[in-house]
């Protein structure tokens, strides 16, 4: 089963603007979640604030809408609560790169099993397409009066500079490879990224369209292996990273490259050093005995916190 364009209804297409490329990366994160076989019932969504953190409400799995820069350590929580959940996060790029980037860096410290899905177009479109950390230096958008003076930061060399195990970039108008990414990130065990390069026609129309795409777009050579084939081979780690930075380092703003970076499935996961330490997640612990008495005595905090 495929879902495409047809099978989206008015109003998940009339929540955002004609053309925009939100509306690929929903088909894609759909068609993600029907071909991992992950289960819907078990399946969560993390938003932050953005046109793209609109998402989860058009997707039939749980979903949080939280605030803005916040997505990934809502989704830590969730994940830490209950392993058993397939955590996913769509959000923006001014709230990954910009107000979240300290989680962001923090999250690949700690490994938890959550996928981003970083909706990347270039601009704070939601507030009408200010420059966001991703915007390259000396481009002209409408939403700023002179070309953008700021250098732009590569998220790719940040998250494999940072310890994200899976990183990937692909670009909103390609369903297919969307999907086959977001595949690879669901079932791979780790925290992942996956940055995509978002079509925003209302403000970043010059930079952002299925045509710049297809001309400064091209997909990974296929014979490049981004896997670390041994997971404890730290040299083997070394040398996969390095070649994932320098094709980035290498890169020029207008001739990227598209596909899967780097994949490492570190078993230093966070889970594995919450079990090190002896502890279970909150959705393993007995909470009550059986005659539904609660098994912690709380009595002793609530006399601490009394004033
Ligand atoms: Fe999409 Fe840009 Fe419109 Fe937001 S402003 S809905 S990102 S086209
Ligand atoms: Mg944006």
């Amino acid at each position: 089963m495929v879902i495409s364009l047809k099978d989206l209804d008015s109003h998940e297409l009339n929540d955002w603007c004609p053309g925009c490329g939100d509306a690929g990366i929903l088909l894609a994160v759909k068609n993600a979640i029907i071909n991992s076989g992950v289960d819907p019932h078990k399946t969560v969504i993390v938003s932050g604030i953005g046109c793209s953190s609109k998402l989860p409400h058009f997707v039939n799995v749980n979903g949080i809408h939280t605030l803005h820069g916040r997505p990934i350590p809502f989704a830590e929580g969730v994940k830490i609560a209950n392993p058993e959940l397939t955590v996913l996060i769509d959000s923006g790029d001014g709230d990954t790169y910009g107000i979240g980037v300290g989680h962001f860096i923090s999250a690949a410290r700690r490994n938890v099993d959550i996928k981003l899905f970083v909706h990347d177009n270039g601009v704070y479109a939601l507030t009408k397409g200010q420059a966001s950390p991703t915007l390259p230096e000396g481009t002209k958008v409408k939403g700023i009066a002179l070309p953008n003076i700021n250098s732009p930061i590569d998220p790719l060399i940040l998250a494999i500079a940072a310890g994200y195990t899976f990183v990937a970039r692909t670009q909103s108008y390609n369903v297919k490879e969307q999907t086959d990414l977001m595949v690879k990130a669901i079932r791979h065990k780790g925290i992942a990224l996956i940055d995509i390069m978002q079509g925003c026609p209302s403000y970043n129309e010059e930079y952002t369209s299925s045509s710049w795409f297809s001309q400064h777009l091209i997909p990974l050579d296929s014979n490049y292996d981004p896997v670390v084939h041994n997971p404890l081979d730290e040299k083997e780690v070394m040398e996969k990273k390095l070649q994932a930075i320098k094709i980035l380092l290498e890169e020029k703003s207008d001739k990227m490259h598209t596909g899967l970076f780097f994949q490492w499935e570190n078993p230093d996961n966070f889970e594995k050093r919450l079990m090190d330490r002896g502890l279970e997640s909150p959705i393993q612990q007995e909470i009550c005995n059986k005659d539904g008495k609660p098994t912690v005595d709380l009595t002793k905090v609530v006399q601490t916190l009394e004033v």
